[in-house]
């Protein structure tokens, strides 16, 4: 079995350890927070998305925490409301469709559930800190100096790069899934 090692535990981490182990790859996430992170404002899941939902198991519970939005009203500065509308929201679109508006960590706890049901190891408050290229594989090193298992490969799924803070990615020529530069 392939070892793979994806770094961040939010939306795009946990469903890449999900459907990677899914699919019969041993999986690590590294975060490195000490949980997986709250907070977060709505995300509305349309179109393909919902399939991906459904078919990681969560599509009924992400309808039963969805926001609710039940319309909007636009207010001048003084507080007087200029209209209202029940048909749509600025952020959910049309109320009557059936797309999805959640948090964003009731999304990443349900996603987070699948992956440890699945059998996806987490390490938290933790990071990669070292990636050193063999002839068909690459390891590393959490900053903590715990050995994660041996990766085939790695992802990095967080949108922000901070200069020197992400050994360079890269991709096993065994791999089923690319790593970004
Ligand atoms: C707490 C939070 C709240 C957010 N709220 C909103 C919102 O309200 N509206 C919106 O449009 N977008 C929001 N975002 C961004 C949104 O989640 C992303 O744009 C989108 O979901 C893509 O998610 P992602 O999984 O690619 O990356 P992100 O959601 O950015 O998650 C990256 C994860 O990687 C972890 N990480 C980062 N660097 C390292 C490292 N070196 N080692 C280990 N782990 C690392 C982070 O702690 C984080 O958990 C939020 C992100 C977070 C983390």
């Amino acid at each position: 079995m392939q070892n793979v090692l994806v770094s961040g535990a939010s939306v795009a981490g946990l469903t890449l350890a999900y459907w990677l182990r899914r699919n019969g790859f041993a999986v690590t996430v590294v975060e490195r927070a000490p949980a997986v992170r709250p907070g977060g404002q709505a995300i509305d899941v349309r179109g393909a998305a919902l399939d991906v939902l459904d078919r990681t198991g969560i599509l009924a519970e992400a309808r039963q925490v969805r926001t609710r939005m039940r319309g909007m009203a636009m207010l001048d500065a003084g507080g007087k409301e200029l209209w209202r509308t029940t048909d749509h929201t600025f952020s959910s679109g049309r109320l009557d469709s059936e797309d999805i508006e959640l948090l964003r960590e009731d999304l990443a706890g349900l996603l987070h559930r699948q992956a440890v049901d699945a059998g996806v190891e987490f390490l938290f408050g933790d990071s990669v800190a070292t990636s050193t290229r063999r002839p068909t594989a690459y390891g590393s090193a959490s900053s903590r100096g715990r050995p994660a298992r041996s990766p085939s490969c790695w992802a990095r799924t967080a949108c922000t790069r901070r200069s020197g803070s992400w050994p360079s990615a890269r991709r096993s020529s065994s791999s089923a899934t690319s790593a970004p530069t």
